[in-house]
Formats: structure tokens, sequence, C-alpha cells
């Protein structure tokens, strides 16, 4: 890559927004450091800010992008019996309560292994991962609207912001729940 020697992420971080516009294939390049970007980097991009300088960015266009509706639920942590006492494990990717959203089922099954999207546990809640997990990590799941530019990007159009998404958003939260860790 060319984006190295890469400034002080230090030194963007208080800086205001700044207003960006991407090009037809969905790049963009900061205004504070130059380098140019793919909206879908994970590396680069966390909807916010770029990840290369630290410098927040506005994406034109994204406030016309419709909200989606998405299966949304929090990291629990698991109970495990270790010699007659109940000890909770965590899981490793992802901070306990961390939020995660969670696409539709992408392939056959009961919805027990779902790919979610959820920021990355030891990033300081900076950088998104997509990862399959069990669905018994996520408690407390339920139907929401999402507004977030980055989780709308990457789920739609799995995802919609219609009655029908509404519909199955919910029936998908409340079988997500249904999973549970029964060892403690
Ligand atoms: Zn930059």
């Amino acid at each position: 890559m060319t984006d190295t020697p890469r400034p002080s992420p230090l030194a963007y971080k208080s800086r205001p927004v700044v207003s960006v516009k991407p090009n037809l294939i969905g790049r963009v390049k900061c205004p504070a450091c130059g380098f140019n970007f793919s909206l879908k980097d994970l590396e680069r991009w966390n909807g916010r800010r770029h990840l290369t300088c630290g410098q927040r960015l506005e994406v034109e266009g994204d406030s016309m992008r419709p909200e989606i509706f998405c299966v949304v639920g929090n990291i629990i942590q698991r109970p495990r019996v270790e010699s007659k006492v109940t000890r909770l494990e965590s899981n490793k990717h992802f901070r306990p309560g961390a939020k995660v959203y969670c696409f539709p089922p992408l392939w056959g099954g009961g919805y027990d292994k779902i790919k979610v999207v959820g920021r990355r546990r030891g990033s300081g809640g900076k950088y998104f991962i997509q990862i399959v997990i069990d669905a018994r990590w996520i408690g407390n799941a339920r139907a929401q609207l999402v507004y977030d530019p980055y989780v709308i990007d990457v789920m739609s159009p799995e995802w919609k912001g219609d009655h029908d998404s509404k519909r199955e958003a919910e029936q998908l939260a409340q079988m997500v729940n249904g999973y549970t860790f029964d060892e403690g």
C-alpha cells in the first residue's frame, strides 16, 4: 500500500468534520492526508473517520441513504461450570455488551450461526469486523432501525427499511433469543 509513512492519528483527532464526495466506485480522497481509499475498506474507514490519519469525515450522500431494519443484539458472557463453580467466559471477538448487527440468513439451516457486523474487541470501539458467530453469544436480540452509514452500507440490500424487513427482523430476533448456552 502507498499510504505510509502515515501522519499521527492524534494530529487530526480534534479537527472538525470535513465533507467529502465519493467517486462513482465509492472511493474518496481524504482532504486531511491526501490518500485515496474505499468506503468499504474496514482498515481505513469506520463510517466516521479515515482511520489512516484519524480525520473525521462526512460522506456526501450518506444522509440521503435510507435507514434499514436489522436484527440487533448484545454480546453476552457464557456461563461455564468448572469444578462446580460457574465462571463467565467472554467472546473472543467482541467485548461483553458489544452491539452486533445481524445479517439475515445467508445460507440454509436454523439461523444458529449468524454473520454479524460489530466493533472489534480491543479496538477502542473504532474498528468494525464482519464475522460468523454462534447465535448463543447474542442476547437481547430485537428489530431495530439502523442509522449508522457503515452498517447500512454493508447490510444493504440484504436488509431494507420497509415493513417486510421489520417483520422479518422481529421474527429472526425471536429465533436468536431462543438460542442460549445452557451449561450454567
Ligand atoms: Zn486521512
